[in-house]
């Protein structure tokens, strides 16, 4: 299947389709159209192996058709592209670290059509706990899709410190509390706080051994997955800003011309950078650390170029497009909210570290042998 077979199912047959509209960018806003869309097309149980119902998204052969999916998605949408990002990585991890009878149930209840996620960020003080007799006290923070997932996959911490994966099961709307997202973009990923004290490990499935999901490479190399996003965030704004140039005759101008320019440079580096990632990452050859390193090299690159193309286009537009009315306006919140990510400072110079460590020629740190073409071409 090539990536380009998948794509029509994710983009919108109407302009807007795909999109929020602004009740669902309010605060406390969700986009409920686009995630029926992406339900009544089959992307929700599309990362599952063809034997489960799915389309094999999560296996590696087919990284170049995910990656390109994550883009698109993110392009339409960055608040769909982050709550399908996150689906997409609960049911990997189940695919990877649940025992058969337990993949198998979750997999049937992503064919249903439930939403998945991943919550594992949590407050200061007050994260989430399993005690010995099965019992949770505590919460998640952050948590994307609160009060709309149903099966968030979360991290609880056991008495002995290591984390175990839990698939809970939760009833729409139930323990969310989404007072606190009063976020600059974004606003429209319903990210919340959800409170699981007083239900059990009955009330879910677990998933793996303790200590299994922070397992190297896949969890920091799995951050190809929000790159991927991030990259269609990129170029929603370069279109938006083209777009402008064309709607008011200011394309011939040579002074936007470069900005423009630059902006391409940014979004094609990007481009590129995504696609290997997404590969070495699939690949996982070699040092668990040589395939984090090239992540946290994409990472840095990605970041940047989102915040380079932000404001490139803020001064190719100017003042317009800081208006609501102008579709820039959302564009760039949401961009600007969605590059944070844990712990950037540390994902460059992890990545420094290696590079100045390694013995080997720079040129040759990911070999190619490292990134075997997957049978789909780069779209
Ligand atoms: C839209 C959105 C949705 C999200 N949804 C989810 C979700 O569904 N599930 C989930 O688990 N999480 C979610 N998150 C949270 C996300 O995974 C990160 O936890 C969060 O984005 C971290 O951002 P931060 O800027 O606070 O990062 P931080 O890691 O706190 O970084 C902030 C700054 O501090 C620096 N820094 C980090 N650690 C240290 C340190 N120890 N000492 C000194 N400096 C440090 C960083 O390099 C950076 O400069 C979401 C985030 C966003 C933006």
């Amino acid at each position: 299947m090539s990536p380009s077979s998948l794509l029509p199912l994710a983009r919108s047959p109407a302009p807007g389709d795909g999109l929020c509209d602004a009740a669902e960018d309010a605060h406390g806003g969700f986009p409920i159209r686009a995630i029926a869309r992406l339900r009544r097309t089959g992307l929700l149980a599309a990362p599952l192996p063809e034997a489960l119902g799915g389309r094999g998204l999560c296996e590696p052969g087919r990284v170049d058709a995910l990656r390109a999916l994550l883009t698109e998605v993110g392009r339409d949408d960055l608040a769909v592209g982050r709550l399908y990002e996150g689906h997409v990585n609960a049911l990997a991890l189940v695919l990877r670290y649940a025992d058969a009878a337990i993949a198998g149930r979750l997999a049937r209840d992503a064919a249903e059509g439930h939403l998945f996620g991943v919550w594992n960020t949590e407050p200061a003080e007050g994260g989430l706990v399993l005690d010995g007799a099965g019992g949770l006290r505590g919460a998640k923070s952050y948590a994307s899709g609160a009060g709309f997932v149903t099966r968030p996959l979360v991290t609880a911490r056991l008495a002995d410190g290591r984390r175990l994966m839990l698939v809970m099961r939760l009833e729409p709307g139930a323990r969310a509390d989404l007072s606190a997202w009063r976020a600059h973009g974004m606003r429209a990923s319903a990210t919340g706080t959800v409170d699981f004290s007083g239900l059990s490990l009955r009330d879910g499935e677990a998933v793996g051994a303790p200590d299994d999901y922070g397992r190297q490479p896949f969890f920091f190399a799995g951050a190809w997955r929000f790159l991927a996003v991030q990259l269609g965030g990129i170029e929603a704004v370069i279109e938006t800003h083209r777009a402008h140039l064309a709607a008011t005759g200011r394309a011939e101008d040579p002074h936007q011309q470069v900005r423009f320019g630059q902006a391409m440079v940014a979004a094609e580096t990007s481009r590129l950078l995504v696609a290997r990632a997404a590969r070495i990452a699939a690949a996982e050859a070699g040092s668990p650390e040589r395939v984090i390193a090239y992540v946290n090299l994409a990472r840095a690159a990605v970041e940047q170029a989102g915040l380079d193309v932000i404001a490139l286009a803020q001064r190719s537009v100017g003042l317009a497009g800081f208006l609501e009315s102008h579709p820039l306006e959302r564009l760039m919140r949401d961009l600007a909210t969605y590059l944070r990510q844990p712990a950037p400072d540390f994902a460059l110079t992890g990545m420094a570290a290696h590079a100045l460590a390694a013995g080997e020629p720079l040129h040759d740190l990911w070999s190619d042998a490292m990134a075997p073409a997957a049978p789909e071409a780069i779209g």
